[in-house]
This record gives C-alpha cells, sequence and structure tokens, in this order.
C-alpha cells in the first residue's frame, strides 16, 4: 500500500473502536489502580458514539473523516481522555486536509500534529506517565522507519511496536499529570493508562495499513 485511504483510515478508526471495546476491563483495572476507574469505560462510549457517527458512510475526505472523529469524542467523553483524543483526531484531520489519501510522509506529518495537539492541551512531557510516553516514541518510529525506506506497513509496525514499549516504560514512573498526579509516588508500579490506550491505538492503525496484529 503505497498510500492510506479514507477506506484504510475509517477500518483503523473502527477497529481501535472494536479493541478498546474488547480491553475496557483492563483499561478500567489499570485507571482503577491509580485513577478513577473510568478509563475503559470513557473510551468504549467515545468509541461506540464514532462508530454510530460513521455508520451512514465513510466522509469522501481524510480531514472531514479524522475531523468527525475529533468532535464526537470531544463532545462524548468526560475525563481528560476525550478531550486529550479527540484533540488529536482533530488536528491531524486539520494536517491532513481536504484529500482522499496520505502517503506515507503525510500520514506521518498527520500523526504528529495530532500528538502536538495532545501536547497544546495536556502540556505533558516526556516521563509524565501519560499517552504522550507512549505516542511520542510511536511517531518517532515512524518517521524513522520512512525516512529509511520503509514501507507505510512496516512503518506504521515499527510506530506500533514503539508505542507498546513506551506503555511499558510507563511501569515505573510517577506520575506528574492528570488524576494519577494526585498519589504522587504510590502511582509508580502501574501502567498508565491512557499510554495503554495509545499502544492500542497504534496497533490497530499497523493492523489496518497492512502491518500486522491487532
Ligand atoms: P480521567 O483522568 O479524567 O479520569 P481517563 O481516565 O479517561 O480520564 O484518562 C486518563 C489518562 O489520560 C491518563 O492515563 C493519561 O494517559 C491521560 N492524561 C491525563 N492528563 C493528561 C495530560 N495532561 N496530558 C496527556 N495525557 C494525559
Ligand atoms: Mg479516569
Amino acid at each position: 500500500m503505497a498510500a492510506v485511504d479514507t477506506t484504510v483510515l475509517a477500518d483503523w478508526v473502527s477497529r481501535f473502536g472494536a479493541a478498546v471495546a474488547e480491553k475496557r476491563d483492563w483499561l478500567t483495572e489499570l485507571d482503577s489502580a491509580i485513577g478513577d476507574a473510568d478509563h475503559g469505560a470513557n473510551m468504549a462510549r467515545g468509541m461506540s458514539a464514532v462508530s454510530e457517527k460513521l455508520a451512514a458512510g465513510t466522509p469522501a475526505t481524510v480531514d472531514e473523516l479524522l475531523k468527525t472523529v475529533g468532535m464526537t469524542l470531544v463532545s462524548s467523553v468526560g475525563g481528560a481522555s476525550g478531550p486529550l483524543y479527540g484533540t488529536f483526531f482533530l488536528r491531524m484531520g486539520m494536517a491532513a486536509g481536504a484529500v482522499p489519501e496520505l502517503d506515507g510522509p503525510a500520514l506521518a506529518a498527520a500523526l504528529r500534529a495530532g500528538l502536538d495537539g495532545i501536547v497544546a492541551r495536556g502540556k505533558a512531557e516526556s516521563g509524565d506517565k501519560t499517552m504522550f510516553d507512549a505516542m511520542a516514541p510511536a511517531v518517532d518510529a515512524l518517521d524513522a522507519a520512512l525516512a529509511g525506506g520503509a514501507s507505510i506497513a512496516d512503518a506504521t509496525r515499527a510506530a506500533a511496536d514503539a508505542a507498546a514499549i513506551g506503555r511499558d516504560a510507563t511501569l515505573p514512573l510517577v506520575a506528574r499529570k492528570g488524576r494519577a498526579s494526585y498519589l504522587g509516588e504510590r502511582s509508580a508500579g502501574h501502567l498508565d493508562p491512557g499510554a495503554a490506550s495509545t499502544a492500542i491505538l497504534f496497533d490497530t492503525l499497523a493492523a489496518s495499513v497492512g502491518g500486522g496484529t491487532a
């Protein structure tokens, strides 16, 4: 696959929704350790609203599709993750523009714009124990793989592997952002729930693009 079109992106969104619904209890369990036990419910509710919105048909352009996802998440999910994931998809759509498909560099640039949106909104930095710690290495790995000549499928797989490593690396961290930061040192020893859902986000992207698993 030389480019990712709206059908592939809609498949990604649908796979992400199915995966967060399937892993809902696990995500909630992670959030019960260092938060308020709603991350699985938040993500499942948001993505179910997205799937209802997209049931009418896949929009013709990438920005229309991703902005619909973002706006639906912002309006249907309370808590930190709704506005953060919503902003991610909105900014990704704005960066992509009114085009029918994205080539590798355009996909990478759109994902980076989404990441930048999360940072603009939540001010997370590396090591704060948030979704940033899975997403930033994933976007970096995508860029590096494409720069090295990898196919989009292989590059998204490299991004997914980096997101999983980033998720696992949140385990010993002390949270400095969000609800988990209220726990201070006691937040160490648990995976960050948002980093876990972000690893799912990149795993499902790789699966939709043809890079395997999920
Ligand atoms: P809430 O914390 O409001 O209950 P969720 O449980 O749905 O919302 O989401 C919690 C996740 O949101 C955390 O695990 C973390 O990854 C992410 N998060 C919280 N605050 C921030 C922030 N400022 N920047 C980036 N991610 C954040
Ligand atoms: Mg929570």
